[in-house]
């Protein structure tokens, strides 16, 4: 054989149509790992492994016999009893066929590595999207939980300032709108009334047709209060039988004629025959007020509504007392 092809970079054969070697060259057999006269009258397909061999038998005459050739045929070599994957190219020649084979090894184990980063690379991926998944979910929850905390604020935000019985606001919201609105008198003159209001009789009322008729009467006043006052004025529960209204932007002589009509819508309500009426005591706030002296004074007032025989308004002058 050629000294040049005998030492060339890749395996070379002929072998005959029975695969046995007739010819190889010094590359081939260090590739295999054999003297080159045991390779002569070997059969090729012993070199292979089994799953190799059953591949090589399948594919390689059929090609050989369509095309005269076969290209880049994958095979692994056994090789000391370890594979050694290989690339084989064959042409036919007159009754023989030949061969070169080139060491595939170091591509194999690329595309194992390959193989492997690929399919890292899915994991990771496939992890981040169920990670993005899972975190799209915690922070759903997350949300919902926080609206949730909003309205539960809120609606205890609503309780805090509201009376149960009557659901007016409390005494609570009402000292927190008067202190602003003595804030806005004293800054800028924005005037206001207050008025005080007292069931009569209420504890004979109660005696009379129990406790329950009275928590009746309580709300159906609510009503009728709520229905009397324009929208900025505030009508607040002051405890007990007692309420009180806040009326923005306005002084007595205008407040007299609101508390006026609501006394008498009070007492011409249909209390199935039962009379309820109420009590007034109705002022404005004046230089100096403060939360103390505007309530003793419509206090004073509604005190003399009850000394005068109860069922009316008393307004409160400024040169009266206290
Ligand atoms: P006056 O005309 O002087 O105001 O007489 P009065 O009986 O209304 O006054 P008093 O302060 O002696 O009694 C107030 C009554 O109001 C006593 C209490 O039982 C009743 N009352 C207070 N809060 C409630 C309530 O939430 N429901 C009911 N049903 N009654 C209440
Ligand atoms: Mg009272
Ligand atoms: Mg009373």
């Amino acid at each position: 054989m050629n000294e040049q092809l005998n030492r060339a970079p890749c395996g070379y054969f002929v072998m005959n149509d029975a695969f046995r070697m007739i010819e190889a060259n010094e590359s081939f057999a260090s590739l295999v790992k054999r003297e080159h006269f045991e390779l002569l009258d070997l059969n090729f397909q012993q070199l292979l492994t089994v799953a190799s061999r059953v591949y090589f038998q399948t594919y390689f005459e059929p090609i050989m016999n369509i095309q005269g050739k076969v290209r880049e045929l994958y095979l692994t070599l056994k090789v000391d009893g370890k594979s050694l994957p290989v690339l084989m190219s064959a042409n036919a020649y007159g009754n023989t066929y030949e061969c070169v084979v080139m060491e595939m090894s170091v591509r194999s184990e690329y595309e194992t590595e390959m193989i492997t980063a690929r399919k890292n690379a899915e994991k990771v991926l496939q992890d981040t999207d169920e990670a993005y998944t899972s975190l799209l979910g915690v922070m759903n929850e997350h949300e919902q939980r926080k609206q949730e905390l909003i309205r539960l604020n809120a609606e205890l935000n609503e309780l805090a300032i509201t009376d149960n019985l009557t659901h007016l606001k409390n005494r609570r919201f009402f000292e927190d709108r008067l202190s602003y609105l003595l804030d806005l008198y004293e800054k800028e003159g924005v005037p206001f009334s207050i008025c005080l209001i007292d069931v009569d009789e209420f504890k004979r009322f109660n005696d009379t047709f129990g406790h329950l008729a009275g928590d009746f009467v309580l709300k159906e006043l609510a009503k009728i209060m709520e229905s009397h006052i324009r929208n900025d004025d505030l009508v607040s529960r002051f405890g007990g039988e007692e309420f009180i209204i806040l009326l923005p932007s306005v002084g007595v002589d205008v407040a007299i004629d609101v508390i006026e009509r609501l006394r008498m819508a009070v007492e011409d309500h249909d209390w199935i025959d039962r009379q309820v009426t109420i009590s007034c005591g109705l002022t404005e706030c004046i230089i100096g007020d403060d939360h103390e002296s505007i309530l003793r004074r419509v206090d004073d007032a509604l005190y003399r509504s009850k000394e005068n025989g109860r069922n009316r308004v008393t307004l409160h002058r400024d040169d009266e007392q206290p």
